[in-house]
């Protein structure tokens, strides 16, 4: 049995990388490393955390869900424009050092940024 953290981020993966449509709840356990009954509580756990939602849909006859992430997936363009690529401080920055991202405006105010365009 794969860990329950596991199983929770290979689900997650999954609709993630299924894109604005999100996927059918039958189709996650066959490219995931978790079985049904364990992919099931994945999925209610990821609901409850409201990363995921889920929408009952008919298909081929059978009550299914398809699952949707609720987050914009962040794409490649959103992230070209990060302070850090372009920072003369940047061989000084570390996470323990005086220069650091935890204590950066620059990069502070980029991420407020980011997080009002994809939210
Ligand atoms: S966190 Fe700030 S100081 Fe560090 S590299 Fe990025 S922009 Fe530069």
């Amino acid at each position: 049995m794969a860990r329950r953290g596991s199983a929770e981020q290979d689900v997650l993966n999954m609709i993630m990388n299924a894109g604005e449509n999100g996927v059918l709840q039958s189709e996650i356990w066959k490219v995931t490393s978790a079985d049904s009954r364990e992919g099931s509580r994945a999925i209610l756990r990821l609901e409850k955390k409201k990363l995921i939602e889920r929408r009952k849909e008919l298909f081929d006859g059978r009550w299914t869900y398809r699952i949707l992430v609720k987050r914009k997936i962040p794409k490649i363009d959103t992230i070209v424009t990060i302070p850090c690529a372009f920072c003369d401080l940047e061989n000084r920055c570390s996470q323990s050092g005086l220069i650091s991202p935890a204590k950066c405006d620059k990069l502070t105010i980029w991420l407020k940024n980011l997080a009002i365009t994809i939210t």
